[in-house]
């Protein structure tokens, strides 16, 4: 009987987990709602985007949150007006403060961290440090502020769960007593960890195309649907640049144990290798619903609504070496990492200026890495140890990076 019960977890009566979903028109944040939808115990309390007035109208209608944020002002006062027009109950706010008060309103439960790039900085962090329930998808928050980040955490009675489906499967991996975040020697046993990555689209490509590829050849994953800047981070593999960093900080190791390997199939989400020889690999179908429903069903398990694993099918899992001078941009990561300090907020802040300079059509797919690397080349790396430090190299990387975007 006991063994039921406890297998039912749809049976169990709990109140509603509220949830503050930062970047909810995006991939990640459509996909959250998707897993949302079919489990009734979780409730939308805040609703954020930057401008896409007509999806957030849309999930204003089927969600019914109290809040709903506007980054920006004009698409804050157009989605007021057309609430107000449909009777729908929701507060519009407007403006980035917006985004920290849903962040840390103490109504809220859980915040699934979802927007791109370092504008997730602020409500993130304040999240953690209001004692939240925080899901992390904003990898970048986490590269350009790594120690802040834990330091908070580890003030606080945070619990930050890892919603990139590497270090969601790293995390499921690791020992059941030592997988929280914590110093290199929290995890006995442990020899390497192997972040995989598909390679993205380019991975085949002959080398001398990479200078002429458009925004649109980028952004076609072979086997994930995502953002626009995630695309070009996956096809530049800057992505797994930056998910080195991000593992270093969430599990408290060094760069030399995080091993990357080339896998295509996108099947095997990541490893970790035991002293005694064992490998715990985490697989699934490539479906960020899987991680998302994961995290927000933690320690319990639930339906995602990805579809189920079928090896059978899968054909046969390859794995390689990525080639560093195909993915400059992995090397790049791989020095920050090494670097240390406000390494990581640099190359982020210059990435971001890269990859946006490509998508507009200003920039060559080449250029990424030679921007990077050139703003990495002037900056002098200092500790990362405030908010300010931080802020500032951000700050110089973009306009350094901007500099040499203008001269290609
Ligand atoms: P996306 O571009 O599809 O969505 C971004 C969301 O952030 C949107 O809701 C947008 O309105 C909001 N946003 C953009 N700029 C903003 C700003 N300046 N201020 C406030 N809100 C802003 O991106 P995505 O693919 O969903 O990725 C989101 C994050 O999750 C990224 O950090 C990405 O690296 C990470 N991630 C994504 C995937 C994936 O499969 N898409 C997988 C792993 C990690
Ligand atoms: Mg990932």
């Amino acid at each position: 009987m006991a063994m039921t019960a406890s297998l039912d977890s749809g049976a169990t009566q709990e109140r509603p987990q509220r949830v503050t979903l930062l970047g909810s028109t995006g991939s990640i944040g459509t996909s959250t709602l998707d897993v949302i939808a079919r489990h009734p115990r979780y409730q939308l309390f805040a609703l954020t985007a930057n401008d896409s007035v007509d999806v957030m109208l849309a999930q204003c209608r089927q969600f019914s949150p109290r809040y709903a944020v506007m980054v920006n002002e004009r698409a804050a006062q157009r989605l007021e007006a057309a609430c107000r027009e449909e009777g729908l109950a929701v507060e519009v706010l407007a403006g980035q403060q917006a985004l920290v008060e849903v962040a840390t309103h103490p109504d809220v439960d859980t915040v699934m961290a979802a927007i791109v790039g370092a504008a997730g900085l602020a409500p993130t962090l304040a999240a953690v440090e209001h004692s939240k329930k925080v899901l992390l998808a904003n990898k970048e928050a986490l590269v350009m502020a790594g120690e802040l980040f834990m330091a908070a955490l580890a003030r606080s009675k945070a619990m930050l769960l890892p919603i990139d489906s590497e270090h969601n499967a790293i995390f499921q991996c690791l020992p059941h007593e030592s997988r929280l975040a914590g110093s290199a020697d929290a995890h006995p046993g442990v020899r390497r960890i192997v972040l995989t990555a598909s390679g993205g689209p380019f991975r085949d490509t002959p080398l001398e195309t990479l200078a002429t590829v458009t925004p649109e050849q980028a952004c076609k994953h072979p086997n994930w649907s995502m953002g626009r800047k995630i695309s070009v981070d996956s096809a530049t593999m800057m992505n797994k640049g930056l998910e080195l960093i991000e593992a270093c900080f969430l599990f408290g190791v060094g760069p030399g144990v995080v091993d990357v390997l080339i896998h295509p199939q996108s099947i095997v989400h990541s490893m970790v290798e035991y002293v005694d020889g064992s490998v715990i690999a985490q697989m699934g179908s490539p479906d960020m619903r899987v991680p998302i429903a994961h995290a927000l069903a933690w320690p319990e398990r639930m339906h995602s609504g990805a579809p189920f694993l079928d090896l059978t099918r899968a054909g046969a899992l390859e794995f390689r070496e990525p080639d560093l001078d195909r993915f400059p941009c992995l090397r790049l990561g791989m020095e920050a990492a090494s670097a240390g300090g406000t390494a990581p907020t640099i190359l982020n802040a210059a990435n971001e200026v890269a990859v946006a300079s490509f998508l507009a059509g200003r920039s060559r797919f080449t250029d990424i890495p030679a921007i990077i690397a050139g703003v990495m080349a002037q900056m002098t790396c200092r500790r990362a140890d405030s908010l300010d430090i931080i802020q500032q190299a951000d700050a110089q990387a973009r306009e350094l990076a901007r500099g040499f975007c203008d001269r290609n």
